[in-house]
């Protein structure tokens, strides 16, 4: 579809550096933690934005922010866009933040227009994308999709400090009364993001079209031994960290030997007791794996813990937990959705490309639900989580005219 909407590229870069401020850090990133009081005003910006454009804004009991403008056809689901505001502790001023304030930029051309849509349009916050304060991350879709327990989540601790998730919202004004299940009765979800990643970049390419996201699980993973003084004998200790070392670096090499379709990393390891003249007899470990296919990740994760059982079998006195933490399977998305952006992109003579998500995002457990779709735009250098983020107006710009075009064509805009 064509339409001539008034999408300003420019009004939507000049609010994401205003919402830059909220957090902002000197090295001209962000750190904007999940319901931090930076948070809050960042989300009273993003409110009273949409207020301005007379959109009904409602609260969950997550803290999910949602601004609804009617459609025309009242038997019509919303049609959604949605991302999020909150950053890592050095963030960026792009992560999340983009894919909110686009949706915006859409609802500001429409009201400028003085336009209707069949379908009600929907711009969400989602809260603590990032998982920095309370983990894990994008819990609050997760529970707003059914997945996850509401109870589980008010009840996260944040992760330096005595508060919970749910007296932080309460704390901060977004403990909210609407029902985040209302969420999976949305018509279509949109979501658009910087890539975090080189691809489009290097390939010159504007838009991703993202067709799945690889499946992830996070374990844990516990080698005990036995405390003993680091110069006792070698004969009969049972050093934790030598059985983790060997564990660390056979989730390497069997990441490696997917065939490029699967991920895997230690990322965490603390010790027990962490001295400098004691044989350690405990390593906890956080181990993440990734693959493009669901049975690919079922057998990585198999096999990683059968390998972290040999690995204590061969060592006397070492014993060996693994522990399923969190994740999400492998996430097919909407090919009705995501082949409007890919027209959309061609249509615009922008060029688009086929690709998967590595990496979290809110849309993956939308569209675990309901018919969905996730767009990228470049980065420089593929680098976020990181003050340095950067994406040109351009870019920005490009990545808006594609995602309002699927939208508009899905809402229905009224000629
Ligand atoms: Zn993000």
């Amino acid at each position: 579809m064509t339409h001539n909407l008034p999408l300003s590229g420019a009004r939507l870069w000049d609010s994401l550096m205003q919402m830059a401020r909220f957090g902002g850090l000197p090295g001209g990133g962000c750190n904007r933690q999940a319901l931090t009081d930076a948070d809050a005003e960042g989300r009273r910006q993003f409110i009273a934005w949409g207020e301005a454009l007379g959109c009904a804004v409602s609260i969950d009991r997550l803290g999910n922010i949602r601004l609804l403008r009617p459609g025309r056809d009242p038997a019509r689901k919303p049609v959604a866009i949605g991302s999020h505001l909150d950053t890592v502790p050095t963030g960026g001023k792009f992560d999340g933040v983009y894919g909110v304030l686009a949706g915006l930029e859409i609802l500001r051309a429409l009201h400028e227009a003085g336009a209707e849509t069949e379908a009600p349009i929907m711009v969400i916050d989602w809260t603590n994308e990032e998982g920095a304060r309370f983990s894990p991350p994008m819990a609050a879709s997760e529970v707003a999709m059914g997945i996850r327990p509401e109870a589980e989540l008010l009840a996260t601790p944040e992760r330096a400090g005595p508060a919970t998730f749910g007296e932080e919202l309460a704390r901060t004004g977004f403990a909210g009364s609407a029902d985040p299940a209302a969420l999976q009765d949305l018509g279509a979800y949109f979501e658009t993001h910087i890539e975090q990643g080189p691809v489009l970049e290097q390939e010159g390419a504007d838009i991703g079209i993202v067709t799945h996201a690889l499946g992830a699980l996070t374990l844990e993973v516990t080698f005990t031994g036995r405390d003993g003084h680091v110069g006792s004998p070698m004969e009969g200790r049972a050093d934790a960290l030598a059985a983790a070392s060997e564990f660390v670096l056979a989730v390497d090499r069997m990441a490696r030997a997917t065939d490029g379709q699967g991920i895997g990393a230690v990322t965490r390891l603390l010790l027990t007791p962490d001295a400098r003249g004691n044989i350690p007899s405990g390593a906890w470990m956080v181990c993440s794996l990734r693959h493009h296919t669901q049975a690919g990740l079922d057998a990585l994760v198999a096999g990683v813990t059968a390998e972290a059982k040999a690995i204590a079998a061969l060592r006397p006195g070492i014993a060996a937990e693994v522990v399923p933490q969190w994740g999400y399977p492998q996430t097919a998305f909407d090919p009705a959705l995501y082949g409007r952006m890919e027209a959309a992109a061609a249509r615009r003579g922008l060029k688009a490309r086929r690709m998967a998500c590595p990496i979290g995002h809110d849309a993956i457990h939308v569209a675990r639900t309901l018919p969905a779709a996730l767009m990228f735009i470049p980065c420089h250098g593929g680098l976020s989580h990181n003050e340095a983020e950067s994406i040109t107006p351009e870019w920005a710009e490009a990545g808006l005219l594609v995602l309002a075009d699927a939208v508009l064509e899905t809402a229905g805009l009224v000629r």
